[in-house]
């Protein structure tokens, strides 16, 4: 296999609690804590899990928008984690990002010419009609036309914002797109077409995703392989099609239970986790799931399971797979 195009080891982020007036440490939310994957060029990575699971924090670290508070990134030959801000700015150009909420974050201010000009006065890339022609050229390629250049944020639906924030992160011709729950904030009629875009311009343009969602249906269709995360670690990850056939962890199944299948034959029983995810300050001794999972085990609550394979491609934390694991 050729080497990733992009490698994550032992991320961590701990965000310090501060108390009294001092402002003195007093404990840290664990918010993502060691976790590691590898993207391959071309691939669609989807990351996985409920509110508070870690993944928008890891999204935000292999952009370097947040620090890590210890671990590794190595992009296309270099670690990121080693860059200068001078250096990582210039990385930027190859890394970039699209968010929830395309209000948010386009500057209502701006036209969109402006808006879609930005990154390349940034990076300094091609003269002013070189700029404007690519500014055009890409809100075709994005669905929408030439004269949308002069309106702003305001005077565009929720899909055609989020056409307009693809458009933005594919300006400066990136290798490697992290979308943060792209289509969540929008309608599922109009969902499926941004993702039909997405898949459209990854084959055009030979794009690498990692497609960052709280629901395992968004993911399916767009995902090569899918990591499933729990309170700050990867729980499961493998190829798309065995983790939605054979989902290996508890919490998978549990999650997988709640999609809805359009056939009802193929209904799934639905799996009930009791209780609410816990706090990552306090995460649970042992296996994190373990106040949740119906499977608990009484070595679950004192050791923390390995994430490890137990099958080609197919890795799992949980003590359930022990025996199925290479020695
Ligand atoms: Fe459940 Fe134990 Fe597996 Fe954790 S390790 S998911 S508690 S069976």
């Amino acid at each position: 296999m050729t080497e990733p195009l992009l490698k994550v080891e032992g991320l961590k982020k701990y965000f310090p609690i501060k108390a009294g007036i001092l402002g003195r440490v007093k404990n840290y939310v664990k918010a993502v804590d060691d976790i590691s994957f590898a993207v391959q060029q071309g691939e669609t990575l989807g990351i996985v899990g409920e509110s508070g699971c870690g993944k928008s924090t890891t999204g935000r670290m292999l952009m370097r928008l947040l620090e890590p508070t210890a671990g590794k990134v190595f992009f296309d030959g270099q670690e990121l984690t080693q860059l200068s801000n001078d250096e990582m700015r210039k990385a930027r150009r190859d890394i970039q990002m699209v968010f929830q909420d395309p209000y948010a974050s386009l500057n209502p201010r701006h036209t969109i010419e402006k808006i879609l000009m930005e990154p390349l006065n940034v990076h300094n890339i091609g003269d002013p009609k070189e700029r404007k022609k690519k500014v055009h050229e890409f809100l075709e390629i994005v669905g929408l036309s030439s004269y949308h250049a002069k309106r702003y944020p305001h005077q565009f639906s929720g899909g055609q914002r989020q056409r307009i924030g693809i458009a933005r992160a594919l300006m400066t011709n990136p290798k490697l797109i992290i979308a943060d729950e792209p289509v969540s904030a929008l309608d599922v009629s109009i969902q499926a077409q941004v993702l039909n875009l997405m898949q459209d311009l990854q084959q055009e343009l030979k794009l690498t995703y990692i497609f960052i969602a709280h629901d395992l249906g968004v993911v399916r269709h767009i995902s090569d392989r899918v990591g499933v995360m729990y309170l700050g670690q990867m729980a499961e990850l493998a190829d798309s099609e065995a983790l939605y056939e054979k989902p290996l962890h508890p919490y998978t199944q549990a999650l997988l239970s709640a999609v809805p299948v359009p056939d009802p034959e193929f209904l799934r029983e639905e799996m009930l986790v009791a209780g609410d995810i816990p706090s990552p300050a306090n995460p649970p001794s042992g296996c994190r799931f373990h106040t949740r999972c119906p499977f608990k085990m009484a070595i679950c609550e004192t050791t923390v399971p390995i994430f490890a394979e137990v099958e080609k491609g197919h890795s799992v934390a949980c003590h359930l797979y022990e025996e199925s694991r290479p020695q």
